[in-house]
């Protein structure tokens, strides 16, 4: 459902993705791991048409990313680590929306409208505004936005930043249910390890924009001789502290401004 085949970016002198390779199967739950700089966010933009590679070729859904974006874009949906929605609206008007712009068959909009702000406990909030809900609430409505037109293929750049044990629970079993029941096929990152270890198919790692490793977190950590995927992430990546040069949340601003914009 994904191949990415000799994937490079470089952004001047900054080798941000460095020969990359790797397959997603249909209906596979598949994590990208990496400290941050490592590369994650800018092979997610190139897989999603925001970003142009230097070299390599994807394809997505059986369609090249360079020679047909369009088909492209509309297999996969994707969850922003950045909100946008729109805070004049209340929140079953932003699914509402967001279930227009993406065709959603009308007799199942409001179903899964309902079925989704259950999950992430807003149904009884539906008719407020989302000016007045807290950060976490805005969260899981964005979250809940994203997963409204089941796409063939997910993105999920942290999707559960900075919700509650609870809130992350229940999008999980909702995540693995999307891959299970209707083999979509969802490629996440996440800095919350134990995530990837209980609900990823496979994991792949990357550093400085290097694939270091590919395989099922009983794979990593027989490989690295250790007992749980966070050490074995740590015995692959060093337990250093990362700088970025970059702040992603604010290119993805930028990238959405400038979408917005056309
Ligand atoms: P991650 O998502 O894993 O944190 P990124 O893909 O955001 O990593 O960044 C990979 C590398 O590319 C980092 O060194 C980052 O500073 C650099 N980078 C990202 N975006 C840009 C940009 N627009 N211009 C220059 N360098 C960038």
């Amino acid at each position: 459902m994904i191949e990415v085949e000799h994937l490079t970016k470089h952004y001047g002198k900054v080798k941000a993705v460095e020969d990359i390779s790797f397959n997603v199967a249909e209906g596979e739950l598949f994590a990208l791991l990496g400290p941050n700089g490592a590369g994650k966010s800018t092979t997610i933009k190139m897989l999603t048409t925001l970003l142009k590679p230097t070299s390599g070729k994807l394809i997505l859904n059986g369609h090249d990313v360079a020679k047909d974006p369009d088909s492209v874009r509309s297999s996969f949906g994707i969850v922003f680590q950045d909100p946008s929605l729109d805070t004049d609206l209340t929140a079953a008007e932003n699914m509402k929306l967001h279930a227009v712009m993406y065709n959603v068959a009308k007799g199942e909009v409001n179903p899964r409208i309902e079925e989704l702000l259950r999950l992430v406990g807003l149904w009884d909030r539906r008719n407020s505004m989302v000016k007045t809900f807290s950060g976490g609430m805005k969260r899981r409505l964005e979250i809940a936005r994203g997963l409204l037109h089941h796409p063939k293929v997910l993105f999920l750049d942290e999707p559960t930043l900075g919700l509650d044990t609870q809130t992350r629970n229940l999008l999980w079993q909702y995540i693995d249910s999307l891959s299970r029941e209707k083999n979509m096929t969802i490629l996440f990152t996440t800095h919350y390890l134990e995530e990837a270890e209980t609900n990823a198919n496979r994991i792949a790692i990357i550093d400085h924009g290097k694939l270091l490793r590919i395989g099922s977190s009983a794979e990593l950590t027989a490989e690295t001789k250790t007992t749980s995927l966070e050490e074995a992430y740590l015995a692959l990546t060093g337990r250093t502290i990362r700088d970025e040069e970059v702040d992603p949340h604010e290119s993805w601003r930028a990238i959405r401004r400038a979408r917005n914009m056309r």
